[in-house]
């Protein structure tokens, strides 16, 4: 019997403890916060934005909003970035990508504090996870191994440690955002890692490795990439992709809305209907990996305002 992962319940179980920790913190006279530093005004990035201001308001935690415009210099963005590195009330800084031509990622990316360094892009902190020291692990990447953890713990019943040691895993995306760190928390927790990309499709050898996964962990953004002659019978099936897809009738036809425009709805990358049945649990999207991953920032936010309070 196939079981679709709460990931919504598992995100709002979430958000309880970590309300319940901010409350903690607070009567000691400590608000842990979160500034994002979004250049210009690209459309995706506004969106990410809201959606952490949202999260810091219910968590109770600061909120600042840097939104410099978008012909701004680099070295006017990373004076902004040494501002919120001083400022106590920001716990961890959040950059929002893509940045305009003229500012290059690494060099705003390299000016944060290791310490606010909350989704972990510092090579520094990049560094300490692959050696198994994560202090922030980045948020996707945590989110799926939360969510692999909890199924353990909740479902199996068995100890998480026990669970992912020797455990067959395929990661499908070797990003640096994505696949590489959860290929690397999945691996310090001595799972058998193997990490496919789109050079192993190109091969034709990607059905060869996801079919002896009994952990498949899907981030390529390409939906329908994985259909069930992809899948081992009986595998946990963790989909991270994000796509918008036109809508289509039985016909295979678009769908129009009112404005005469073809219908959109969000997908992952694995066919969830064709597939659900074949695995022994599976998340959806939407409502699967996504609504963890703020709540994993959010954790990394506590960490480091705790870091900054000597409390860790
Ligand atoms: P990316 O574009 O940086 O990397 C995509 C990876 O997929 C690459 O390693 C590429 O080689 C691989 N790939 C592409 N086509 C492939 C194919 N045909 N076969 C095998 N591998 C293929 O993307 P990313 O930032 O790693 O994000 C991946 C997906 O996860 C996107 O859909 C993104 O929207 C989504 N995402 C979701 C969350 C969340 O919280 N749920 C967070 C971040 C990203």
């Amino acid at each position: 019997m196939t079981m679709v992962i709460d990931c919504v319940a598992i995100g709002e179980e979430l958000m309880k403890e970590i309300v319940k920790e901010t409350e903690t913190l607070k009567t000691k006279g400590i608000t842990p916060g979160i500034a994002t530093l979004l250049v210009g005004d690209d459309f995706g990035a506004r969106m990410y934005r809201g959606q952490v201001e949202k999260f810091c308001e219910e968590a109770g935690f600061n909120y600042i909003n840097e939104n410099p415009s978008a012909d701004v210099s680099e070295e006017e963005v990373i004076k902004i970035v040494k501002k919120l590195n001083a400022d106590p009330a920001v716990s961890g800084i959040l950059p929002l990508r893509p940045f305009p031509g003229q500012i290059s990622d690494s060099a705003v990316i390299n000016s944060i504090d290791v310490n606010k360094d909350i989704d972990c892009f510092q090579p520094f902190n990049m560094g300490k996870l692959a050696l198994g020291e994560a202090t922030f692990p980045p948020a996707t990447p945590a989110a799926v191994i939360e969510i692999l953890e909890r199924y353990a713990r909740e479902v199996d019943k068995v100890d998480p440690k026990d669970f992912f040691e020797g455990a067959e895993i395929v990661v499908v995306g070797h990003s640096n955002s994505v696949g590489k760190p959860v290929a690397y928390l999945a691996l310090n927790r001595n799972a058998t890692v193997s990490v496919t990309h789109v050079f192993t499709s190109m091969k034709g050898n990607l059905a060869k490795h996801t079919k002896g996964a009994d952990i498949l962990i899907v981030a390529a953004g390409k939906a329908d990439l994985i259909g069930p002659d992809l899948v081992k019978e009986g595998a946990i099936v963790i989909d991270v992709g994000i796509n918008r897809v036109k809508e289509l009738d039985e016909k295979g036809e678009p769908i129009l809305n009112d404005k005469g425009k073809p219908k959109t709805k969000t997908v992952g990358d694995v066919s969830f209907d064709a597939v659900k049945d074949k695995t022994r649990a599976i998340t959806k999207v939407p409502g699967g990996v996504g609504s963890v991953t703020n709540r994993m920032l959010l954790k990394n936010a506590l960490k480091a305002c705790k870091i900054a309070h000597g409390l860790l």
